[in-house]
């Protein structure tokens, strides 16, 4: 199993193309090929990534029609009969999207952060934390590992807000994977002008991970000092004006935040047309000054993915790494199994991911790349997801 499966183009409108995986159709972006019917291609995230050869194709599929069917059948199965809140988002996750699963990968590439966020093990005042930031060559030979090697078709690339990445270097950064590599972009390196982000999207960047963390401006404002919240919500605006696909979303379980809060966190999420959610778990770093707070309940996790699918049934909902964190053993699997629809695998070279320490102790930190892949296609499998692309929207 691999994590795309190979679509034939059957219909093309100007830069809209239709997609057929074994049956299924779903719409893409067309904006770097030139196609016509019958190509064959990889899409994620709604765009065309990539063409392929006709003879690459086909056997690729033909390996994949008997497990396709198998997987759709398993998912079909395990979505019967919903009886609680969990098992009916599940329900619902299946009606809208089938068995659709996207998994994109996530290079961490500096921990270097000028913000103060009280929450982030990365906030520019904890002083015990070992700072990495990778070089230009350093991120583009990884990236290449990631999507050649690997097999990746969407990847984020991740940073604190780290300005040593100016204008120039990230637009060079990204405009080499580009040139270089079939792949979706996705960028979450915080809030930079917005003459910076057009640049970005011109050399090709395609989505921007950034979440507004909050909706309640009293506790944005208390953890995020001297930030205001209007202007994160302006910014996620104005990148969908760009064209950028938004990924965004909130901190479940921060101190202070209630039911209600969570609520409202769920709805702005969905008034800023994300491409797809992402929120996760609050997980306290012992370096910060919000280190005795309470670790929030898988529950509470559980619910807010069965919930945002209960109340908007189209989303494309991601299980996060804090998530996984929180139930190492189960997280993953209880969150597809709530109402969620995509996955992310860290592939930030081994010698910086521990690193990265938003929050302690990471699922996936101790174990090689190639084995954390084995173990959730595995988990793919047992529960019947296919990597097809979820569509453009
Ligand atoms: N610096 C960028 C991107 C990196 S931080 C930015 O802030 O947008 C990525 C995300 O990590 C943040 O959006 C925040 O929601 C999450 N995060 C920070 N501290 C966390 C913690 N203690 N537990 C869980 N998630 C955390
Ligand atoms: Fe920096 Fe992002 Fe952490 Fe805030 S959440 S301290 S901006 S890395």
């Amino acid at each position: 199993m691999c994590y795309a499966i190979p679509g034939k183009v059957i219909d093309i409108d100007r830069d809209i193309v239709t997609i057929e995986y074994f049956g299924e159709k779903r719409k893409a972006k067309n904006e770097f090929f030139k196609l016509t019917d019958g190509d064959y291609v990889y899409a994620q995230g709604g765009f065309v990534v990539q063409k392929i050869p006709t003879k690459e194709a086909l056997p690729i599929l033909e390996a994949w029609r008997e497990l396709f069917f198998k997987l759709k059948e398993i998912d079909q199965k395990l979505t019967q009969n919903p009886k609680n809140l969990y098992e009916k988002a599940n329900n619902l996750r299946q009606k809208y999207h089938g068995n659709s699963c996207c998994i994109h990968g996530i290079m961490e590439f500096s921990n270097y952060c000028c913000n103060d966020c009280l929450y982030c093990g990365l906030r520019h005042s904890n002083a015990q934390l070992k700072r990495y930031r990778m070089d230009t060559e350093e991120i583009v030979k990884a990236c290449e590992y990631a999507i050649k090697e690997l097999n990746f078709k969407a990847l984020v690339l991740q940073s604190g807000e780290d300005y040593r990445y100016d204008e120039k270097r990230l637009v060079d950064v990204v405009r080499r994977i580009m040139e270089s590599f079939p792949v979706l972009l996705i960028l979450s390196i915080g809030e930079r002008d917005i003459e910076i982000y057009k640049k970005l999207y011109k050399a090709g960047a395609r989505g921007i991970l950034i979440r507004f963390e909050t909706s309640n401006q009293r506790l944005y404002e208390e953890y995020r000092r001297g930030k205001k919240l209007l202007n994160r919500i302006n910014l996620i605006k104005e990148l969908r004006k760009i064209g950028y696909l938004v990924f965004t979303g909130f901190l479940i379980g921060l101190p202070q935040q209630t039911e209600e809060d969570i609520l409202k966190d769920i709805e702005l999420a969905y008034s800023l047309e994300p491409e797809m959610f992402s929120f996760g778990p609050f997980i306290p770093h012992p370096n910060t000054p919000l280190k005795d707070a309470p670790v929030p309940s898988v529950d509470l996790v559980l619910t807010t993915i069965a919930k945002t699918r209960l109340m908007y049934p189209e989303s494309r909902i991601l299980v996060t790494t804090a998530l996984e964190t929180l139930d190492k053993e189960n997280g993953a699997r209880l969150g597809l199994l709530s109402g969620a629809n995509s996955l992310m695998i860290n592939v930030t070279p081994e010698k910086y991911r521990r690193f990265y320490e938003i929050y302690p102790d990471r699922s996936g930190i101790d174990i090689t790349i190639k084995d954390r892949i084995k173990i959730i296609l595995n988990l793919l499998q047992f529960l019947g997801r296919a990597p097809t692309d979820l569509g453009y929207r």
